[in-house]
């Protein structure tokens, strides 16, 4: 985790003003990778206070302008956001809670799939999410499975 010290220096050099909020929302960020506005402005509010959900919202739209921090949105989730800029990674997506990790791209630049064929673009971007189970939920799925399993006659 980066220290106060350190966020100021990132904020100072993409020419952000250092306020209090900015520095907050910042270090949220680095604090819970993936969080959503919601548990952003929780957390910038535990640690300053009064702080209204616009003012974080603003924040974010400043660090991810900057280039500081990065906006994900995986289909069928709200914005979150990530302090892990600057390269092409992934991420996994669990279907059954939602849970999202990040996976490095298997190619290391984007665009890290090649299209069929490109119409003409010039294509620098291929937005890739991997879906399935997370570790816990395919463990409780196989345990469910398992006790459906069992209650067969085995030599029926
Ligand atoms: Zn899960
Ligand atoms: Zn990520």
């Amino acid at each position: 985790m980066p220290t106060t010290a350190e966020l100021e220096h990132l904020l100072r050099e993409t020419d952000l003003r250092v306020t209090r909020p900015r520095l907050a929302v910042l270090n949220a960020v680095y604090e819970h990778p993936h969080a959503d506005t919601g548990s952003i402005s929780d957390v910038v509010r535990d640690d300053l206070g009064d702080v209204s959900h616009q003012t974080v919202y603003d924040v974010l739209r400043a660090l991810t302008g900057a280039g500081l921090v990065r906006h994900i949105q995986p289909p069928g989730s709200v914005a979150r956001y990530e302090s892990r800029v600057g390269d092409n990674h992934h991420h996994i997506v669990c279907r059954s809670c939602g849970a999202i990790t990040d996976v490095d791209c298997a190619v290391g630049s984007a665009p890290c799939l090649t299209p069929s064929d490109d119409h003409g673009y010039a294509i620098d971007e291929a937005e890739v999410v991997y879906r399935g189970l997370c570790p816990d939920c395919a463990k409780t799925g196989a345990t469910t499975h398992e006790a459906h399993e069992s209650r067969k006659d085995p030599h029926g």
